[in-house]
C-alpha cells in the first residue's frame, strides 16, 4: 500500500553545486524553471497579515516571517539559499523546538530550508515548502560539525543516519536524542506530520515505549535519512490554505510500513515528468506586490 501523505521533494538536488545540475536537467521544463525563478527572485516577504495560500505543493505565503539564522538551541543551515521564511505558526514552533531541545541537552539542532520569502515554486531542491509551513531538519544534533563551517554554512550537508549499505541505521550517529528530537517536534502544537526515512519510522515503532501516540505523526517516506521534515497544519488565519489528507488513525507500525521494506523504494528522479505547478490565483497578486 502507498502512503497517502505527499511530500514532493526532489530527491536529485540536495546541494547548491547540485542546483546547477539540476537546472540543466530542467530545461526541459524551462517555463517551469522560470517560473520557479520569478518566485525565488522575490527578496522579501508581501506586507499584511500572515496567510499561506493552496497546498504545500501549489502555494505560496504573504506576510511570511524570517526565522532568526540564529536562536536558542538552534542554527539555520545555508543560509546563502535565503529559505528561511515561514508562517509565524511554523517560526514559533522552531523557536519552542530549540529551546526544548536545548533545555534536554540535546545538542544544536540544525535547521535546513523553510520557504522562500513568498514561498511558492523552488527552482531546486523541493515540490513542497511552498506555503510557508514546511521545514526541514537535520538528524546531526552534533554541533561540532560546525567547526568546518564557512560563514553562510553553506558548505556541509547533513549526515546520513543510514549504514553504508542501507539497510539500517548507523549506531555510531543514531541515538535515543534522536528519538527525543522527533517526539519533541511530533508533540509541538500545529504539527501536522513529519516524514522521516522508513528505517527510522521502523526503530521508534521497535524502541518507544510509554506513550506512543506520537508516533502516529511520523510518515515513512523515501529518502530522509539525513534530515526530518516537519510540517504544519493550516493556521486559522489562513481560509484558502488547503490541507491535505489527514494522517491515518493509529500508530503507523504495521502493515503500512512494511510495504517500504518489501518494494524498491528508490525514487526515480523524473525531473521531465514534474508538472508545472497550478498556482492559486491569489498568489499571483501576492508575488506581484511591490
Ligand atoms: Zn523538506
Amino acid at each position: 500500500m502507498e502512503s497517502k501523505d505527499k511530500i514532493l521533494s526532489i530527491p536529485v538536488c540536495p546541494g547548491s553545486l547540485v542546483a546547477s545540475i539540476c537546472l540543466g536537467l530542467s530545461l526541459g521544463l524551462s517555463s517551469f524553471t522560470l517560473y520557479a525563478n520569478d518566485w525565488s527572485r522575490a527578496q522579501t516577504p508581501s506586507s499584511g497579515s500572515p496567510r499561506s495560500v493552496g497546498e504545500t505543493n501549489s502555494g505560496c505565503i504573504a506576510g511570511a516571517v524570517a526565522l532568526p539564522l540564529e536562536g536558542k538551541g538552534y542554527q539555520v543551515m545555508h543560509i546563502e539559499r535565503g529559505r528561511y521564511y515561514g508562517h509565524p505558526d511554523l517560526v514559533k514552533a522552531l523557536k519552542l523546538l530549540g529551546q526544548k531541545a536545548e533545555q534536554r541537552d540535546l545538542g544544536l539542532m540544525q535547521i535546513g530550508d523553510l520557504g522562500q520569502p513568498r514561498g511558492g515554486p523552488l527552482p531546486f531542491g523541493h515540490r513542497s515548502h511552498q506555503s510557508g509551513l514546511d521545514v526541514d531538519i537535520w538528524f546531526n544534533l552534533n554541533p561540532r560539525i560546525l567547526a568546518e563551517s564557512n560563514s553562510t554554512r553553506s558548505n556541509i550537508g547533513a549526515p546520513s543516519m543510514l549504514n553504508d549499505s542501507k539497510t539500517g541505521l548507523d549506531r555510531e550517529k543514531w541515538t535515543s536524542d534522536q528519538v527525543k528530537m522527533l517526539e519533541l517536534a511530533a508533540n509541538l502544537p500545529g504539527v501536522d506530520r513529519i516524514f522521516v526515512n522508513p528505517y527510522i519510522k521502523k526503530e521508534l515503532c521497535d524502541v518507544v515505549a510509554g506513550n506512543r501516540a506520537w508516533l502516529r505523526v511520523i510518515r515513512p517516506w523515501y529518502n530522509h535519512d539525513d534530515h526530518f521534515h516537519m510540517r504544519m497544519s493550516c493556521p486559522m488565519d489562513s481560509t484558502s490554505c488547503r490541507e491535505q489528507d489527514p494522517v491515518p488513525v493509529g500508530e503507523g507500525c504495521d502493515s503500512s510500513l512494511d510495504w517500504w521494506f518489501h518494494h524498491d523504494t528508490t525514487p526515480t528522479p523524473k525531473p521531465h515528468a514534474a508538472p508545472k505547478p497550478q498556482l492559486p490565483d491569489e498568489c499571483l497578486d501576492i508575488l506581484a506586490e511591490p
